[in-house]
C-alpha cells in the first residue's frame, strides 16, 4: 500500500494564487505595490538558478524584483552600503542575499545589517529571537512550509510525536520552535544521536533535514506516519547523469507512511510560496495594514 503523496507543488500553488489576489488587492486599494530586492554577489551557478525560481515566482504573485548583482570582489562595506539604502528603500518590502557570500565577506555581519521589518528569509537575529520566545515576527521561509504541510495532513499538530533530523540554524532549530508553538511533542535528532531508526519509530511525523541522499528508510517509519522531506541532494546515475532525490528513500518508505512528500515537487516549491507569503505579510506591517486572512493552508498558531 503507498501512502498519501502531499503535493507540494499544487499546495503551493493554491497559495500563490491567495498570494497573487491579495498583492492586487493591496495595489488596488492602498496603491501600494510589493517587491523584493535581491542581492547576489558573484557568480554561483546554483544562486543563479535559484534567484531565477524566486524572480519569476514574484512576477506570478504581481510582486516587483529589484536584482542586485555585485562582483565577486566587492567589498563588504560597499554591499553594507547597498544593504542600508534598501532599508530605507519604501518600495522595497522585502531583501533577501543569497548566500554563500564569498570569503571577503562575513556573512553574519551582512544578515545582521538588514531591517529585522524587511527579513523575509527570517535569519535576522532578532527574527530568531522572537521565534524561540514564541512572540510573533517572520518565520523563515523552508520551516514554515514543513508547518504548512504537516497541517494540510493532520490539521492540529498538538500532542503529536514529532521528530527533527537535523539542528541547522535555517530548518532543523527554528522548525523545532515553530512545532512546539504548535503544541507537537519534539524531538531533535543530530549527528551524535543514537539509535537515529529507533527514534524515528515512535514519531507520528518524521521531518528530515540532513542533506544525506535518502538517508531514512522504511524500517524507520511507523507504519502510518507522515514523513516530510526537506533534503535537496544531487546524486549521479547512469551515463553520467545526475538527478535530485531527498534525504528519505521515497519509494521504500512511501509504502509504508500514511502520507510523504516527494523530492521534487514537495518542501521545494512551499518554500518559495513561503518567501513570497512572508514579504506579502512584511509589506502589510510596514504599512500599516491588516494582514490577509483566510490563507488556503494553515499558518503557524
Ligand atoms: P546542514 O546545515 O548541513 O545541517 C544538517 C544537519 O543534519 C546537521 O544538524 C547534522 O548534524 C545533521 N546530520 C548530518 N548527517 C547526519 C546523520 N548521518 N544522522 C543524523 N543527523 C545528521 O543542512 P541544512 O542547511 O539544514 O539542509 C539540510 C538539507 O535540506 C539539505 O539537503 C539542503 O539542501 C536541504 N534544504 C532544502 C530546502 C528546501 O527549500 N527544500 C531549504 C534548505 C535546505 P550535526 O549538527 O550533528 O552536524
Amino acid at each position: 500500500m503507498t501512502g498519501q503523496i502531499i503535493d507540494g507543488k499544487a499546495i503551493a500553488a493554491e497559495l500563490s494564487q491567495f498570494i497573487a489576489d491579495a498583492v492586487k488587492r493591496v495595489t488596488l486599494e492602498h496603491g501600494i505595490e510589493l517587491g523584493l530586492a535581491v542581492v547576489l554577489v558573484g557568480e554561483n551557478p546554483a544562486s543563479e538558478i535559484c534567484v531565477r525560481n524566486k524572480t519569476a515566482k514574484m512576477a506570478a504573485t504581481n510582486m516587483r524584483s529589484h536584482l542586485y548583482r555585485l562582483s565577486a570582489t566587492v567589498s563588504q562595506a560597499e554591499l553594507l552600503d547597498l544593504i542600508e539604502r534598501l532599508n530605507q528603500d519604501p518600495t522595497v518590502q522585502g531583501i533577501l542575499v543569497q548566500l554563500p557570500l564569498p570569503p571577503q565577506i562575513e556573512s553574519r555581519r551582512v544578515i545582521e545589517a538588514i531591517s529585522p521589518t524587511k527579513d523575509v528569509d527570517g535569519v535576522h537575529p532578532l527574527t530568531v529571537g522572537l521565534l524561540s520566545a514564541g512572540l510573533s515576527g517572520i518565520v523563515p521561509c523552508t520551516p514554515l512550509a514543513c508547518i504548512m504541510l504537516s497541517k494540510r495532513v493532520h490539521g492540529s499538530l498538538s500532542g503529536l510525536e514529532t521528530v527533527v533530523i537535523g539542528r541547522s540554524n535555517i530548518v532543523g532549530k527554528p522548525l523545532a520552535q515553530l512545532l512546539l508553538m504548535e503544541n507537537a511533542t519534539i524531538t531533535i535528532a543530530h549527528s551524535k544521536t543514537r539509535d537515529l531508526p529507533e527514534v524515528c519509530r515512535r514519531a507520528d511525523i518524521v521531518i528530515a533535514a540532513v542533506g544525506q541522499p535518502e538517508m531514512v528508510r522504511r524500517d524507520w517509519i511507523k507504519p502510518g506516519a507522515t514523513v516530510i522531506d526537506v533534503g535537496i541532494n544531487r546524486v549521479a546515475v547512469e551515463n553520467g547523469q545526475t538527478k535530485i532525490v531527498g534525504d528519505v528513500a521515497f519509494s521504500e518508505v512511501a509504502e509504508v507512511a500514511g502520507a510523504i512528500t516527494p523530492v521534487p515537487g514537495g518542501v521545494g516549491p512551499m518554500t518559495i510560496a513561503c518567501l513570497m507569503f512572508n514579504i506579502l505579510n512584511a509589506g502589510c506591517v510596514q504599512h500599516g495594514l491588516a494582514l490577509p486572512a483566510d490563507e488556503p493552508v494553515n499558518t503557524p498558531a
